[in-house]
């Protein structure tokens, strides 16, 4: 078993650190939060007191952090400095894909390895180990991360070089938003043209309006399986993260000189959403702002 740095214990690294100690690694884990090192330690990591003592002597590097601007400093400032040459650094993150590829370059002119490997699955799905890795790296790289992501997940997918695995998830993500708020604004008009919820998802989700929004993630209460509609939109995936995302697409998009209109829409109705108050509802939630409750 290897000896893995974490750093960043929150929502997600929380439990994805947790399933590294429970598979037998020696986990040297860091967080900011005095909070979160304590539920390590419970969870069977050795809390340290930096992110470079995290890396110091590990052969391996997991970062699951906010944002771009926190994993390139983690990294200028602490990690690339303590590891030594060789050391793999997966970074879990969502960020954007120049930040990505930018580390990955300078990682790999220091004599490190390392991929982008950022997930889909939400907390639960870090706590139970049943994330999708999508990653980008070498071939060498990712068959040196496959087997240590293989222990938070159920599905580890070589995406492409460096960045590509950033940009599969912001695609992904920004076509769950968009279809989020297509199903929303198609059951809310089915309703206004009289036809019950029930009936239209019975005819729509084996027809060709079907997608994993409705089937999987129905936005209406009562309707299809449970999911956080149930819950007057409470857990599930935050609607400031959905937001999170489509930002990171549209700005990858403009940097492309891509197309991407719907995502666009999708954006601008999920800020919305968010400056109403309501970006800790699930994503799903957006139904009500669309179909005038909020
Ligand atoms: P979070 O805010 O709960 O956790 C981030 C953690 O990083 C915090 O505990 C914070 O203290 C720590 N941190 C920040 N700067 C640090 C530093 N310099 N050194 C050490 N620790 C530092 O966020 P989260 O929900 O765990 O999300 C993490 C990443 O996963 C984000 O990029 C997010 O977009 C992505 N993601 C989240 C979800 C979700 O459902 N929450 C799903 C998929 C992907």
């Amino acid at each position: 078993m290897a000896r893995i740095g974490f750093i960043g214990l929150g929502n997600m690294g929380g439990g994805m650190a947790a399933n590294l100690a429970k598979a037998g690694h020696d986990v040297h884990a860091f967080d900011l939060s005095a909070d979160a090192l304590d539920k390590a330690k419970t969870a069977g990591c050795l809390p340290v007191d930096s992110a470079a003592a995290a890396a110091q002597g590990a052969d391996a590097v997991v970062t699951m952090l906010p944002a771009g601007r926190h994993v390139a400093q983690v990294y200028e400032e602490a990690v690339f400095p303590a590891a030594a040459p060789g050391t793999l650094l997966l970074d879990c993150s969502t960020i954007d894909v120049t930040t990505a590829k930018k580390v990955a370059e300078a990682a790999v002119a220091k004599g490190l390895a390392a991929v982008d490997a950022p997930v889909s699955g939400g907390i639960a799905a870090a706590a139970g180990g049943t994330l999708t890795f999508m990653v980008g790296g070498s071939a060498e790289a990712f068959a040196r991360a496959e087997p240590i992501l293989a222990r938070m997940g159920k599905a580890v997918i070589h995406a492409g070089p460096s960045g590509a695995g950033q940009a599969a998830k912001i695609c992904n993500n920004m076509l769950l938003g968009a279809t989020m708020v297509a199903t929303c604004e198609a059951f809310l008009l089915a309703q206004k043209l009289g036809l019950d919820p029930q009936t239209f998802y019975d005819i729509s989700s084996v027809s060709s309006g079907q997608s994993w929004s409705m089937t999987s993630y129905c936005p209406l209460p009562g309707v299809g399986p449970e999911t956080p509609a149930d819950r007057d939109y409470q857990g599930g995936f935050a609607a400031g993260l959905m937001l999170k995302d489509l930002k990171l697409a549209v700005q990858a998009a403009a940097d492309a000189d891509a197309s991407v209109p719907m995502g666009a829409e999708a954006m601008a109705l999920y800020q919305a959403f968010a400056n109403g108050g309501d970006g800790g509802l699930d994503f799903s939630g957006i139904i009500r702002m669309l179909g005038g409750m909020r």
